[in-house]
């Protein structure tokens, strides 16, 4: 028997099925995450069992609206961002049944969080010369090495791990990718600051850190190719997440402007107008970008939605600052603080403009997705790559 096919008018009947037997307002948050993933209605293109009905892509955001105008919680951006964005997909093309069924749902509902151990001193935009060694023992891989720049590796339960597993061949090869308890013995976490004060990311540690088999994701020396499917996520999960008009950092500054006529002048009107517009473009290419996801794997035009969104934070934040002069630049709280739910949005303007910074180096910097947009979208001609056919172990560091 075919499956019938999934309409938009067959999910909102779930929807309010699931709101009836479910109270949004008064259900505990994991509970109601919990029952919506049972449901299929968590993520609708995953298939049936992990959280979805392997509907059409294009009909999630329908779901999530009528969630939304229900008053339904959803997970917070700033702390599950990693674990909805960028582990969820990898573990879904990477993982095997058992690691489907284990790490999805308490994924999804919040219970677990989880962070990425990619970046390491000497390889960040070059991720492929990583070194952090894991060498298999028996049915397990004993890792040791260093990571760095590891947004809320304090609070995960969870990591994705790429490691060096063959040093012998290029950069490329030889790498494998995992999953890492945080809590294991040989993982230690700590703090770094920022421009802001507080220590959103840190430097972990991996010391003999040992990792059943069974949480390999992907091939033996195939963890790049693993590592590309969670960096273009990545992408489009900072870049194009979905805004209403008016949304994000352009909406505060446009609130501002509106509630303190004093503060205008004809040049900032001019600043803000373009900002404006360049917001509401943002907007809507990520809108485009969210529909061409529907349509099959996220492609590099993620990079150019990341790369704007970057510009136009740094850029709005500037106006902001411009607009409440003197006002504006008060930031004295540099009590060291560990947030557990980080916010742009949160904050004093003097924060904003400081945290922005982050935005063009974080994800991937400005720089390289310049180069993958003038690679892969626009055919021009490739960097020169001179350590592409160097065993690992020869490049020069
Ligand atoms: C707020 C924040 C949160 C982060 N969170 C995480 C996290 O959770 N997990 C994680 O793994 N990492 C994280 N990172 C790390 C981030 O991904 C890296 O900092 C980033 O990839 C850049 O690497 P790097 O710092 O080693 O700089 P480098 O690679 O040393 O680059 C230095 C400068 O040189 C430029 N450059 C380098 N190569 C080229 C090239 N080929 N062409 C042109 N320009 C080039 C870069 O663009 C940059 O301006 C975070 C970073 C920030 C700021």
């Amino acid at each position: 028997m075919s499956t019938p096919e999934i309409t938009e008018t067959g999910l909102s009947t779930a929807v309010r099925k699931l709101l009836a037997e479910h109270d949004p307002t008064s259900t505990p948050v994991a509970e109601f995450l919990g029952a919506r993933y049972d449901a299929g209605l968590a993520w609708i293109h995953f298939p049936e069992g992990l959280g979805g009905l392997a509907a059409p892509r294009a009909l999630q955001q329908a779901v999530n609206d009528e969630f939304a105008a229900a008053g339904a919680p959803t997970l917070d951006p700033g702390r599950h961002g990693i674990g909805l964005g960028m582990a969820a997909p990898t573990l879904l093309a990477f993982g095997d049944a058992a690691v489907h069924q284990r790490f999805l749902r308490p994924l999804w509902t919040g219970e677990e969080v989880w962070c990425q151990l990619f970046s390491e001193p000497g390889a960040g935009s070059d991720l492929a010369a990583l070194g952090t060694r894991a060498v298999r023992d028996g049915d397990s891989w004993v890792v040791d090495g260093q990571k760095v720049w590891t947004s809320l590796a304090h609070e995960a339960q969870w990591a994705i791990l790429v490691t060096r597993s063959d040093p012998t061949v290029p950069k490329h090869r030889g790498m494998t990718y995992f999953i890492c308890d945080m809590t294991a013995p040989g993982v230690e976490v700590r703090p770094l600051r920022q421009a802001t004060g507080e220590a959103e990311f840190n430097e972990v540690f991996l010391t003999g850190v040992r990792i059943p088999d069974s949480r390999r994701l992907g091939e033996v020396g195939d963890g790049w190719r693993v590592a590309q499917t969670t960096l273009m996520n990545e992408r489009v999960a900072i870049g194009g997440s979905a805004l209403p008009r008016e949304g994000g950092l352009i909406g505060t500054v446009a609130r501002t402007w509106r509630e303190r006529p004093e503060l205008r002048t004809p040049g900032l009107q001019d600043s803000l107008l373009r900002l404006w517009v360049d917001a509401e473009a943002a907007r809507l290419t990520g809108e485009r970008l969210r529909q061409q996801l529907a349509a099959g794997q996220p492609g590099p035009e993620g990079s150019a939605a990341k790369l704007a969104f970057a510009r136009l934070n740094q850029q709005i934040s500037g106006l902001e600052l411009e607009l409440l002069g003197g006002e504006g630049l008060v930031y004295d709280d540099w009590t060291f603080r560990r947030p557990s739910h980080p916010s742009m949005e949160g904050g004093t303007p003097g924060y904003r403009y400081l945290r922005a910074k982050g935005n063009s180096i974080e994800g991937g910097t400005s720089e390289i997705l310049r180069n993958i947009i003038a690679e892969r979208v626009l055919g021009l001609p490739q960097e020169i790559r001179v350590d592409k056919d160097v065993a690992w172990k020869d490049l020069p560091r």
